[in-house]
């Protein structure tokens, strides 16, 4: 990795890669990601993307609105107006200027759809696999560009403030090495390994959280975390849950109990299209009322050709799991899905540490208050990502960083790490805070957090990428387990 650059991007998911991409050429911009390029939350992304496109249906004013209701009005006002009118603009460069093909009309119009949560059709989406179709096209372009350098499997472990910029530690290749820039943008994604069951993909363990609360950063609300209500509960039930997205409920799907009930009504009046977490919270207090858990999306009625055609990845999921969505009934259950919270930015995305930015979904500019509106975070990446690359832009004219002398990389040897301490920590988050939280589970989950935490850092266990998720998973427990309230 060539040194020196003028900013080092952790993450490449949309909020990293769309960042990096926003540098004018002639600064130098290194990507690390601690898999493959495209093993990101945004490659898993189905739904689409949320942008006021077509005024004379819509308006800015409806989307800021539907955000805030989602949110519980919890949200920061100032980042939803620039989320909302900022957002189109970004769309359309995704589009005109990476080449992001979203699903179009015969006339050759935007054929925009609905989520729950949304008063307008304002979703533009690739199909059922938006997030793959961005991913593909903004790896292509980061490639392609001459200024941006990408390093995969790339474990960034630590950052250290030295004058004018960090040290970047990272492990590549099973050694060390350190690095260093004058900016930083984490971009590290979610943390849905916290938990037994998500969503999310194998990368989201909450490094950036770490790392950000390790140099003395606020992190804000990061209890705040979304259970989609429907994730895939068939077939083999593996930890990584396959989504059915919220556009299948946008679509008409109604949701039934294990007598094939309807049942919204007695939770809401806005039935299948309440947002996530009343969806979520409904099929709890519902598997309560009824003593069991089975629970089905059903969308059969709408017929096979419009099904293959609207979710052609979904069908061809669930099919492979013995379901035909065309014929019966999808087995949904909730699941952890996003966070909401995170490390806590400004309209710019820099955290309280100068120099250090956030974007995406480890950052908390409070966009989504306390519950996230579906097909608002690809568009939260976007606009901030970008936001984020023009302030170190503007910042860095006229400056120059000479980079300190760099410390011999740390050595990597060390113990083995004793097999279940990921899964130990799982089961507590699943015991304490699914859902619905049990409070008073909360003083000896924390209890047990905490001395997981200490065995991880005091083991002197060999510096493996498998230490260092287990290290950030420990952390991000013990952030959520504290800012629960105690009974
Ligand atoms: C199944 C699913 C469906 C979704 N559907 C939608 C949708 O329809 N619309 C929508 O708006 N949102 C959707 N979301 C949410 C959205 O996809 C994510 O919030 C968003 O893509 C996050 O982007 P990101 O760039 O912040 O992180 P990610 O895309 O997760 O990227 C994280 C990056 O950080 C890197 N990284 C992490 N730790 C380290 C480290 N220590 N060192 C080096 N690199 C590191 C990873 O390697 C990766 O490159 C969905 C999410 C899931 C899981």
């Amino acid at each position: 990795m060539r040194q020196p650059y003028n900013a080092i991007v952790i993450g490449s998911g949309v909020a990293g890669l769309y960042c990096a991409l926003q540098f004018p050429p002639t600064m130098r911009v290194l990507v690390l990601c601690k898999g493959k390029m495209a093993d990101t939350n945004t490659d898993l992304a189905q739904g689409g993307v949320a942008a006021v496109l077509d005024v004379t249906h819509d308006s800015y004013e409806r989307h800021i609105e539907d955000t805030m209701i989602a949110g519980h009005r919890e949200n920061n006002p100032a980042a939803v107006e620039v989320l909302v009118r900022e957002g189109p603009g970004d769309v359309l460069r995704l589009m005109e200027r990476y080449g992001v093909e979203f699903d179009r009309r015969p006339d050759g119009t935007l054929n925009a759809t609905l989520e729950g949560g949304h008063s307008r059709r304002r979703i533009v989406h690739h199909k059922d696999s938006t997030g793959h179709e961005i991913a593909v096209r903004l790896c292509a372009a980061a490639r392609a560009s001459a200024n941006i350098t990408v390093a995969e499997d790339a474990v960034v472990y630590r950052l250290r403030r030295v004058d004018g910029g960090f040290l970047v530690y990272l492990l590549q290749g099973g050694k060390a090495e350190v690095l260093a820039a004058p900016y930083v943008v984490l971009a590290t994604g979610g943390i849905g390994q916290v938990y037994r069951y998500t969503t999310n993909s194998p990368v989201s363990t909450g490094d950036g959280v770490r790392l950000a609360w390790e140099l003395g950063c606020h992190i804000s609300n990061l209890h705040y975390v979304q259970f989609h209500p429907s994730a895939f509960a068939g077939g083999e039930q593996t930890r990584q849950r396959f989504l059915i997205s919220e556009a299948v409920r946008g679509e008409g799907a109604y949701l039934i109990n294990c007598k094939k009930e309807r049942f919204m009504h007695l939770y809401d009046d806005r039935l299948e299209l309440a947002p996530r977490d009343v969806v979520a919270k409904s099929i709890i207090l519902e598997s309560r009322r009824q003593a069991d858990e089975h629970f089905y999306l059903d969308i059969a009625y709408k017929g096979a050709d419009f099904l293959k055609a609207r979710f052609p990845m979904i069908y061809e999921k669930c099919l492979a799991s013995g379901v035909d969505l065309t014929r019966e009934p999808i087995p949904i259950f909730p699941c952890h899905h996003y966070l909401m919270g995170g490390i806590q930015v400004d309209l710019n995305a820099k955290t309280d540490l100068d120099r250090l930015y956030a974007a995406g979904e480890c950052a908390c500019t409070g966009v989504h208050g306390k519950n996230r509106l579906a097909s608002n975070s690809l568009l939260e990446g976007l606009v901030f990502g970008r936001r984020a690359a023009e302030d170190i832009t503007r910042r860095s004219k006229g400056e120059t960083f000479t980079p300190p002398p760099l410390p011999a990389p740390d050595d990597v040897a060390g113990a083995p790490l004793p097999a279940g301490l990921d899964r130990a920590i799982n089961d507590i988050m699943q015991r304490t805070c699914f859902v619905l939280p049990d409070y008073g589970a909360v003083r000896e989950g924390l209890k047990e957090v905490d001395r997981y935490l200490n065995r991880l850092r005091s083991g002197r266990f060999a510096l493996t990428r498998e230490y260092v998720e287990t290290l950030s998973l420990a952390t991000v427990a013990h952030i959520i387990l504290k800012e629960l309230p105690l009974p």
